[in-house]
């Protein structure tokens, strides 16, 4: 059926009647990312084959299925992203992914072991290998999320104990963050200044509105759709009511946008009326008709205006739950939140679609520590756990979260977090690889 990817003995997930069946051997799409992904990658699958085979006695076992992208894709198939690499996580409906490498700045090409950027063909200036050598190219991520129409970016954000976080509320925050991840500054309507499109839009604004832009402006255009407001804030709700979050905030931009930002807040409470009227209340409707009593089994429905938003989550960050944002603030928002808990090396994501959930690490290839076994591969475990989750498989997420809250706990951590934890006066601090986190989670599950 593929030419590269083989599938392994197991059973296909299949979606029936919008629910995902999975049987007691699923096969799951592994993409092992470029970069630190040969340190990340293994040392996940080692820790969710041990929860999985604990939480289950060994009844239910994950066959991994590698797909080629990135630096493995090139070396395969002369591409980063080949179709058939689509086509089997399209296959597959359940992946996971390391991270990949991004071109930045101008030059031609870009090494997929080291990410040096150069004017040339192979072989590296700067590792001297060939066959990752090559031509620019756009965002493997955005690539995957458009093939594949992955609208929703999720990004949970919690307080492990022991991390040292700048905010100290930080033990309060436990948000989800539904990103839209198909339109607003995503559709990448950029027009350049002078250009013949951002010229006849500034004049068509000027035809039929009389308002006046700058000739010399660069235009970009940024779509926020009914369409696809609802089908994110639908999923953002289904989240908050499966998981018990007490709220879904809208948050917007609407007191300067109201067409686009305003609508997201407005198209979000009306689909949250349609479709779960019986299980949402808006927060005008609790405190006008409710006396600020939430009825049994109900979900919160509120909006913020984005830049209030930055605030609260530090000042009050108990009182949001689950928030669903267009995608240049749910952007920011998402990194600003895992901030506030102790930053980046922690913070797992998953990108989902009607037919796909892929799931991934959300750092970067962090390339200088290739190969040394040495990186925190935190977030893409905690991804991992997002996965077992969406699978129905919650007795080995449980496992998993529960050994890693225990290693870092106890101050087992990898050299990024053992560095602010000394730094932070903390004794009794012991320094594990990337392997050695890996061995620590699986002892405490
Ligand atoms: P990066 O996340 O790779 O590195 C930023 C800093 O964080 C570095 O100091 C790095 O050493 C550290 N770091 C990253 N992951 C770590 C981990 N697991 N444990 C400990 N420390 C970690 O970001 P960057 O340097 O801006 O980007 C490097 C490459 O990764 C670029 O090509 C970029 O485009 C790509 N990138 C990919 C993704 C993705 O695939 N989701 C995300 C961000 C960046």
């Amino acid at each position: 059926m593929f030419e590269h990817v083989k599938i392994p003995q197991g059973d296909l997930i299949e979606q029936r009647d919008g629910s995902l069946v999975v049987g007691a051997n699923p096969i799951v799409g592994l993409l092992r990312g470029d970069g630190i992904g040969v340190d990340i990658t293994p040392v996940m699958q080692r820790v969710v084959a041990a929860a999985v085979k604990q939480a289950y006695d060994g009844v239910r076992e994950i066959s991994w299925a590698p797909i080629y992208v990135g630096l493995e894709g090139v070396q395969r198939y002369g591409e980063v992203l080949p179709e058939e690499a689509i086509a089997a996580i399209r296959h597959f409906k359940v992946a996971i992914k390391g991270p990949f490498t991004t071109p930045i700045g101008e030059e031609t090409h870009v090494c997929l072991h080291c990410s040096h950027q150069q004017n040339s063909g192979p072989p590296c200036a700067a590792c001297g290998k060939s066959d990752g050598v090559t031509p620019r190219f756009r965002s493997v991520n955005v690539g995957l999320r458009q093939a594949m129409d992955l609208y929703a970016c999720i990004r949970p954000v919690r307080y492990f104990e022991g991390v040292p976080a700048p905010n100290k509320y930080a033990d309060k925050v436990d948000f989800v963050i539904f990103r839209e991840n198909t339109e607003d500054v995503y559709a990448g309507h950029d027009f350049e200044a002078g250009g013949e499109v951002a010229l006849a839009i500034i004049a068509l604004i000027k035809e039929m509105t009389g308002r006046t832009i700058r000739a010399d402006s660069g235009i970009g255009v940024k779509p926020i759709s009914r369409t696809g407001t609802r089908r994110l804030v639908r999923r953002a709700i289904a989240w908050a009511l499966e998981h018990g979050h007490k709220s879904v905030t809208l948050v917007h931009k609407g007191n300067i946008m109201k067409f686009t930002e305003g609508s997201f807040a407005a198209w979000g409470y009306e689909l949250a009326r349609e479709e779960f009227g019986g299980r949402t209340v808006s927060e005008k409707r609790l405190w006008d008709e409710l006396d600020g009593v939430v009825p049994e089994g109900c979900v919160v429905i509120k909006d913020r205006i984005a830049d209030s938003i930055f605030q609260q989550i530090q000042t009050r960050p108990d009182e949001y739950g689950v928030l669903a944002l267009p995608n240049l603030n749910g952007d920011y928002l998402s990194d600003a939140a895992i901030a506030l808990v102790g930053g980046l090396g922690l913070g797992p994501g998953a990108n989902i679609g009607d037919e796909v959930a892929l799931f991934e690490a959300t750092h970067g290839t962090a390339p200088r520590y290739t190969g040394q076994n040495k990186v925190n591969p935190g977030s893409m475990i905690l991804s991992s756990v997002l996965m077992l989750q969406h699978m129905g498989w919650t007795e080995a997420a449980d496992l998993i979260l529960g050994g890693l809250a225990g290693a870092i706990a106890e101050g087992h951590v990898t050299y990024d977090l053992a560095r602010l934890m000394r730094r932070e006066g903390r004794a009794g601090v012991q320094e594990v690889s990337c392997s050695g986190f890996g061995d620590a989670i699986i002892e405490r599950m």
